[in-house]
């Protein structure tokens, strides 16, 4: 991957350029910020631009032997290591060199992804997953081989924070004397929960929160039309992997818009029976489907609510695409209903996931949420 391919992130390409020239780039690197970055993406494009045998001005040539081999994930030299659980069939003493062919099938088809779309393909999604002493010597072992291209070895350890302590421990000498032309970059999504003896012996790289915009322009570049692209990164609120998921699957997000549409007709007008068509709709959803439908729900309500706040008008793009007016629902909105109604959609979640009667839940949260909108601010 060039660095150009990698959304955004202008200032921390430069910053990654400017200490490669003056020779300050460390063997050992922490790249950290929130989830739903392109940081994996940033490691996978430096670490091309270290090994790339012409690198341009500010990028890797991309015709290279080095070049080709990154863009296929052959570079014989480039190592992975990333959490996981384990499987059926899985032998006793495991590692990443088990998983590590599902892993390259994955990154190729999905550049930017969350932990839990890598657990899901491993079938673990319900599971801890954690890095294991076992992974930490691969790793090791890994970086002490020879250079297989005469170029740099690299390991891209993805969420350090899920190294087993053990695991943590054995890769300190490591981190503070790597074997020559040896590379380890640790990306992570929660760098406070990585023990410090790790931390401090890498140098670091803040990976900020993408803003809207660059999301938008991210999507449009892939081919995603332009109104899409706008909802897409409205209701991912900065998680550029949640947008580009949503941007791939938008009628869904329009399916949970007509949901609410009907959940609020129902609740104002409370009657049960509407009520009750409400919870059966709702409850034909998968199980992961009904807790996204109830957080796009949370975001639709803060909206109205924020807009309210500010007399503004309230604008959401996936609710222009119905006839439903967010205004309305904003109007019957205070400060305190708002709030009690947050909470109701909160519980609702927290009881789904605990695995509670989705049809129950759903029905007890709507007659709250019916006698909230009824609630006079005083
Ligand atoms: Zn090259």
């Amino acid at each position: 991957m060039l660095l150009k391919e990698v959304p955004g992130l202008l200032a921390e390409k430069k910053k990654l350029l400017d200490s490669v020239r003056r020779s300050h780039n460390s063997h050992a690197q922490l790249f950290h910020g929130p989830t739903g970055t392109a940081s994996f993406s940033l490691a996978l494009a430096y670490a091309q631009y270290l090994a790339c045998k012409a690198p341009v001005e500010d990028d890797s040539c991309g015709q290279c032997v080095p070049c080709k081999q990154f863009q296929k994930l052959t570079y014989p030299d480039l190592h992975f290591s990333f959490p996981f659980a384990r499987v059926a069939g899985s032998p006793r003493e495991l590692n990443c060199d088990y998983f590590n062919k599902d892993w390259i099938d994955f990154i190729q088809h999905k550049p930017l992804f969350h932990l839990n779309d890598w657990l899901s393909k491993l079938d673990v999604a319900n599971k801890q997953a954690q890095i294991n002493v076992d992974e930490a010597a691969r790793v090791i072992s890994k970086l002490q081989l020879k250079s297989y291209s005469g170029g740099p070895k690299f390991v891209l350890l993805y969420l350090p924070e899920l190294l087993h302590s053990a695991a943590a421990n054995k890769l300190l000498k490591t981190l503070e004397e790597p074997s020559p032309n040896s590379i380890i970059i640790l990306i992570s999504e929660n760098a406070e929960r990585i023990i410090q003896t790790i931390t401090s012996r890498c140098q670091k790289l803040h990976i900020p929160r993408p803003k809207t915009a660059d999301i938008q322009a991210f999507l449009k570049s892939r081919g995603i039309e332009e109104s899409v692209a706008n909802t897409a990164a409205t209701v991912a609120e900065n998680d550029m992997v949640l947008a580009m998921d949503i941007a791939e699957d938008s009628a869904r997000y329009v399916t949970f818009a007509e949901l609410f549409q009907n959940w609020m007709r129902g609740c104002y007008s409370a009657k049960v029976k509407e009520i009750f068509a409400f919870a059966d709709q709702f409850t034909t959803l998968d199980k992961e489907s009904q807790k996204e439908a109830l957080q796009f729900f949370i975001q639709t309500l803060q909206i109205a609510f924020s807009s309210k706040q500010k007399s503004e008008s309230a604008h959401h793009p996936v609710y222009e695409k119905l006839s439903f007016k967010l205004d309305g629902f904003a109007s019957v909105l205070h400060l305190k209903n708002a709030q009690m109604a947050l909470q109701v959609l909160e519980d609702a979640i927290h009881d789904l996931k605990r695995n509670g009667n989705a049809k129950l839940i759903i029905s007890d949260a709507s007659f709250q949420f019916s006698n909230l909108l009824r609630l006079k601010e005083r």
